[in-house]
């Protein structure tokens, strides 16, 4: 099931702030302390994408994974002269909350500056699946534009341990 919405605030691009207020509510760091998880995680996103290192395509994605806890964890892409070395945002995110511990995550956001709003490449499913199963996918662009939907939607018959 998918469903657009607009963010209620506006999330910066390069050298801007994430997170700057609409109204005035009190500050919690630089989040206002009203923001859903689902807006904190993809202001995350949006944070995280600005660390992307991106020298040979310039395509800059952020993501932000939530465990079960609320933590979040986030990632970036890192490219390499080599290409096949490059990891996408989301694995960077997923492998940092494995190495750290965690492993249960309901939500991921994905941020990357498209129109048409970027979900996670094939590799990036496989490895959402293997560690997070089904689970939800909030995508964003800087303007605000978001979407919501499951891994599932994007990962029908996906391949995993049940299979060998
Ligand atoms: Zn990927």
């Amino acid at each position: 099931m998918l469903s657009c919405a607009r963010l209620p605030i506006a999330l910066g691009g390069a050298g801007e702030k994430v997170g700057r207020r609409v109204s005035n509510p009190p500050q919690v760091g630089n989040l206002p302390y009203k923001l859903s998880m689902h807006d904190r995680l993809l202001a995350a996103a949006l944070a995280a994408r600005e660390h992307a290192h991106a020298p040979f395509s310039n395509f800059r994605v952020g993501a932000a994974l939530e465990d079960e806890s609320g933590r979040i964890y986030t990632g970036c892409n890192v490219e390499n002269a080599t290409y096949g070395l490059t990891v996408c945002a989301e694995r960077v995110a997923v492998l940092k909350a494995i190495s750290e511990g965690a492993r249960k995550f309901p939500r991921i956001a994905i941020a990357a500056d498209t129109e048409t709003l970027t979900p996670p490449c094939g590799a990036c499913r496989q490895i959402l699946w293997e560690f997070c199963g089904d689970i939800e996918l909030v995508l964003g662009n800087p303007g605000g534009k978001t979407e919501t939907l499951r891994l599932k939607d994007v990962f029908p018959r996906a391949f995993d341990a049940s299979f060998l």
